[in-house]
């Protein structure tokens, strides 16, 4: 792993150690690869989880971070299952932004069955506003991102967008796979007891639906809150 440089592009915020990659991975190998300082942020480090110890997923999503080429990986360490909204969760997220001044953000989509990822959507949200006030602990100089792109998990709505990931699949694949004690044997069958039959195959089926929309192989679809600028629609339509 690089070290840890002042400025990234891009953060990506999950609430578990796996959920960057199951939501974003392809962009995040895509920009990347394009040479865009990507930097993984993740909430908790998963210990609710029945498979896999903190030590265990720690040593998976460092791995899966070098796979996908992010220049940094960090942990808040925040209670796996009880991530809260308090100004000092949201402030530990903001400070993060303040820090490393990225153009981009990404968070989960807001509306998911699990909590984690609906807690770590809405504290992504606030702390985004709040890096930005000038007075709120002006010690660290005020920052705010250009836009939160909110990925997708369990459920999936009406997209803002969807990007071409398809050139950097095996990528997203093999970090999703460096999640061993989830993915592995040992992590599936316990998945399955509790409902989730395929999980690789869902997530490899709404990529393959969402490039179709799109027209290439695979594709990653992204929600914002604001408005998509285009510069010029013969571009992205003409050709
Ligand atoms: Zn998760």
């Amino acid at each position: 792993m690089g070290e840890i440089t002042d400025r990234v592009d891009i953060i990506a915020f999950g609430a578990h150690p796996d959920d960057v990659e199951i939501g974003a991975g392809g962009l995040l190998a895509k920009e990347a690869a394009l040479g865009y300082k990507v930097g993984i942020v993740d909430l908790t480090r998963g210990e609710m989880g029945s498979r896999g110890t903190p030590e265990v997923r720690a040593g998976e999503a460092e791995k899966a971070a070098k796979v996908l080429g992010a220049v940094w990986r960090i942990n808040l360490e925040m209670p796996d299952g009880n991530i809260s909204l308090d100004q000092e969760s949201i402030m530990k997220a903001a400070k993060v932004i303040r820090k490393y001044r990225p153009v981009i953000i990404l968070a989960p989509y807001w509306d998911d069955r699990h909590p984690d990822h609906v807690k770590t959507g809405q504290l992504v949200t606030e702390a985004h506003f709040k890096a930005g006030l000038k007075k709120l602990e002006p010690e660290m100089p005020a920052f705010r991102s250009n836009v939160i792109l909110y990925y997708f998990l369990n459920r999936m709505e009406q997209s803002s967008f969807i990007v071409d990931v398809s050139g950097h699949y095996t990528k997203k694949q093999e970090a999703i796979a460096a999640h061993y004690s989830q993915f592995g044997p040992g992590g599936l069958k316990p998945l399955a007891a509790l409902g989730v039959k395929a999980p690789l195959q869902f997530i490899e089926s709404r990529d393959r639906f969402q490039g179709a929309q799109i027209g290439t192989a695979y594709g990653e679809a992204f929600l914002v809150r604001t408005a998509v600028p285009i510069d010029d629609p013969m571009k992205v339509w003409g050709i």
